[in-house]
């Protein structure tokens, strides 16, 4: 048994299973399993070939790691997400612990935090990131951003204590998130009010949520993810209850659903907000409606 075959067959297995990424999977599950980098395997693998089929398992740890590789294999084929399987998944450069209570950081979401970064560098502001879950956002604009204040919220115990790691891993020297639970501002007192208020709430309607890939409907936290009936509800409830807590002059930052752009931003308007306006991603798809309140 060669690495190259190790890594052949796993790309296999996970091809069988109907990953589409199968080769990227079963790289990163084989660099996991066995411990070994790119570069290692690059330099082992041209060897094995002359040695025809000789084993260059010369680690003692081998027969452990290799049945960590086909456990790993096995887990992914089944279509738990690769993220689960490793632990983490990257965003806006840092790298979290992600677990099956929160949702997993997307690409998608970067726009939102980009969006902000770019819309306010005072420093002396006060955030607040609501539905925090994994705790990226937060911690991304604590790190990206320096401001003097970062809170998230999540009504999830377990995200929250996800959440907590991140960011005691990861804002080390840039100060800290403050993290509280809540059902939305419910554990907030009225005086609380902040600059800049993000969210990246749960936004897929109800009914659409037995149609996502396996990854998601069965393993991703469904409470991350239903927007209940038309999955505008929690844009519902923030759109009243940040007015309660947002300064004059404040901002909102909402992540959308590619089709909810118009809906989102209509319902803002209708609650008051001004220059509202919706954003696009990397894919020219809707992602972020941003709102000013002006209202004393
Ligand atoms: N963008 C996520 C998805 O498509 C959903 C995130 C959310 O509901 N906030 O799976």
């Amino acid at each position: 048994m060669t690495w190259r075959a190790l890594l052949e067959s796993g790309k296999q297995q996970l091809l069988k299973a109907g990953i589409a990424e199968y080769e990227l999977d079963a790289w990163y599950l084989f660099e996991r399993a066995f411990g070994l980098s790119r570069a290692q395997y690059l330099l082992f693998a041209p060897k094995e070939a002359d040695e025809a089929g000789e084993t260059f398992a010369v680690n003692p740890d081998f027969e452990r790691r290799l049945s960590l590789y086909r456990s790993y294999l096995t887990r992914r084929s089944r279509r738990e997400p690769l993220q689960h399987i490793l632990g983490v998944q990257e965003f806006m450069g840092l790298e979290f612990l992600v677990d099956r209570h929160v949702l997993i950081p997307r690409q998608d979401t970067e726009t939102l935090v980009e969006t902000v970064l770019a819309a306010h560098k005072e420093k002396k502001i006060r955030l607040l990131d609501m539905c925090t879950g994994s705790g990226c956002i937060a911690v991304s604009l604590l790190v990206h951003g320096c401001y003097a204040s970062v809170e998230a919220a999540d009504f999830s115990a377990e995200a929250l204590a996800v959440a907590r790691q991140n960011a005691a891993r990861l804002t080390g020297g840039f100060g800290n998130v403050h993290f509280r639970q809540s059902d939305l501002f419910a554990a907030f007192t009225e005086e609380e009010k902040f600059d800049v208020i993000v969210s990246n709430p749960p936004y897929i309607p109800s009914v659409v949520i037995g149609e996502l890939e396996p990854e998601v409907r069965d393993f991703e936290p469904r409470i991350a993810l239903d927007g209940a009936g038309d999955g505008l509800s929690f844009y519902r409830r923030l759109a009243v209850e940040c007015k309660g807590h947002i300064r004059v002059g404040g901002h909102v930052y909402f992540e959308i659903g590619c089709e909810q752009g118009e809906a989102v931003k209509e319902l803002l308007l209708t609650h008051g907000y001004c220059e509202v306006s919706v954003r696009q991603d990397l894919a020219g798809k809707d992602r972020v409606v941003c709102g000013v309140w002006l209202t004393a």
